[in-house]
């Protein structure tokens, strides 16, 4: 935790694009980013040197959560395990991820798609809010 406190320090861009860049943390792609961002509770536009330690600590929660899930289910759509099965991520786990107009599984509210940069973000409008 102390290292991804680190790696955001001073970072003035988007927490979703620092998330998403392979060269800042490998193995986070945009479906695993979504979920990632909704268990941490953090808008994908909140800038990277706006999070205060307890939010870093919910990152870090929601990252290693959601690795460590997708690597049990075998990775992500199109992706395959090492017995070459297709990756279970998808229907199994996934929180929000792609499924604008359903209920947040958190506190109901409609999950809404909306664009960050170039590419398109799920979010839950009341658990992540920029704050
Ligand atoms: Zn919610």
């Amino acid at each position: 935790m102390a290292r991804l406190a680190e790696m955001l320090r001073g970072k003035r861009g988007r927490i979703k694009a620092y998330l998403l860049d392979q060269r800042f943390l490998a193995g986070i792609g945009n479906v695993y980013v979504q979920d990632t961002l909704w268990y941490a509770r953090l808008h994908p536009d909140r800038k990277a040197n706006t999070l205060d330690e307890a939010d870093i600590a919910r990152l870090h929660g929601a990252i290693q959560r959601v690795l460590n899930e997708g690597i049990r289910a075998g990775g992500g759509p199109g992706e395959k395990d090492v017995y070459g099965r297709e990756g279970r991520y998808y229907p199994d786990h996934i929180q929000i991820g792609y499924k604008k107009g359903q209920p947040c599984p958190n506190c109901g509210a409609l999950i809404e798609e909306l664009r960050v940069g170039q590419t398109t973000s799920f979010i839950c409008p009341q658990c992540q809010q920029m704050a």
